[in-house]
């Protein structure tokens, strides 16, 4: 069952200068994507390529310039402002720093039963109750209660804020980078919390990382975001074995340890993603492609079906290297 459908959103930045807008940034280019219900979608691409600002589009923290975003059968777009709050318990985000998203002034406790406070009748023993609860299912415990979140390891702190995340029993949960700000010994046991919560609470994420090992390891579905624009996009093990894109292939061949089955062109990001104030004509990747004709330059590449929902926005998807 689809649990979330976005469809053509947009997001572009008015940037002033002189009291008049000059131009329009368009951070998000007419995306869409559907994800299942118990299903993880990858959202992945280098940093400035839209990841986040999409993320806050749907949770609307960010105002979409155009577009549906359509949750569990209602499009969150065409909300009010009360109708939105009444909903809001159904998404949550966990942020890639515990120790910026979390309070240093409040104690666990307080971390953990403040979303249940604005949002439920609970308080006193009862609400106690249910932060213990929310802690046990992360893997902490009634001990860690009083402390702060400068006292805990930063895989404890990440795992408050996965439990306060919980907390109000949300149906989609936005993982911005969840793992990367920790240690590397215990980014996998953090990975594998999410996971066992996924499966016991019935959890769709949208797990957002410029780490493709990570992704590979969650996600059911891949999304490649390029300069605002979905690059290529389909099931996890379609995409990764048989990448149809030019930059989702140099992100692969970019990992530290490359999947020897998979074709390893040699092909190297270099540069930076441009400025979405003035993007590239025709297909924005072109300036750092390999593989770029006169034809990309002129010519924006639609998004096309390859095989089974496997999409690719690029004029030679099946010329490239294992296809
Ligand atoms: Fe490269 Fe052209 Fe494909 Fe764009 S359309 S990814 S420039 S080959």
């Amino acid at each position: 069952m689809t649990l979330l459908e976005v469809r053509g959103l947009s997001k572009a930045f008015a940037i002033r200068a002189g009291g008049f807008t000059r131009h329009w940034a368009r951070v998000v280019d007419d995306v869409s994507f559907s994800l299942n219900a118990g299903e993880t979608l990858g959202l992945v691409g280098e940093s400035g390529c839209g990841k986040t600002t999409l993320a806050r589009c749907i949770l609307r923290i960010a105002e979409p310039t155009a577009g549906e975003i359509v949750f569990d059968g209602t499009d969150l777009v065409k909300l009010s402002r009360g109708a939105l709050r009444a909903r809001r318990s159904e998404l949550a985000i966990v942020y890639q720093n515990p120790y910026l998203s979390l309070s240093p002034r409040l104690s666990v406790h307080d971390l953990v039963a403040e979303p249940l406070v604005t949002h439920t009748p609970l308080r006193g023993a009862a609400l106690t109750a249910r932060v213990i609860e929310l802690l046990q299912a992360v893997g902490l415990s009634a001990d860690d209660l009083r402390k702060r979140a400068r006292q805990l390891s930063g895989g404890q702190a990440q795992r408050v804020a996965i439990a306060r995340a919980l907390a109000l029993r949300p149906k989609l949960i936005v993982l911005d980078e969840p793992t990367s700000a920790l240690d590397v010994s215990v980014q996998a046991q953090v990975l594998n919390l999410l996971v066992k919560l996924q499966r016991d609470y019935g959890l769709t994420y949208l797990f957002i990382s410029h780490n493709l090992d990570v992704v590979q390891h969650m996600a059911d579905r891949i999304l490649v975001m390029y300069l605002g624009r979905v690059a290529e996009s389909g099931p996890s093990a379609a995409v990764f074995s048989m990448p149809r894109h030019p930059y989702t292939l140099a992100l692969l061949a970019a990992t530290p340890e490359p999947d020897p089955t998979r074709p390893a062109p040699d092909i190297a990001l270099e540069g930076n993603v441009p400025s979405p104030l003035g993007p590239p004509t025709g297909c924005r990747f072109h300036p750092r492609c390999s593989w770029a004709q006169d034809r990309c330059k002129a010519e924006t590449p639609a998004l096309r079906s390859m095989r089974a929902g496997h999409l690719s926005a690029c004029h030679f998807a099946e010329a490239l290297p294992g296809g």
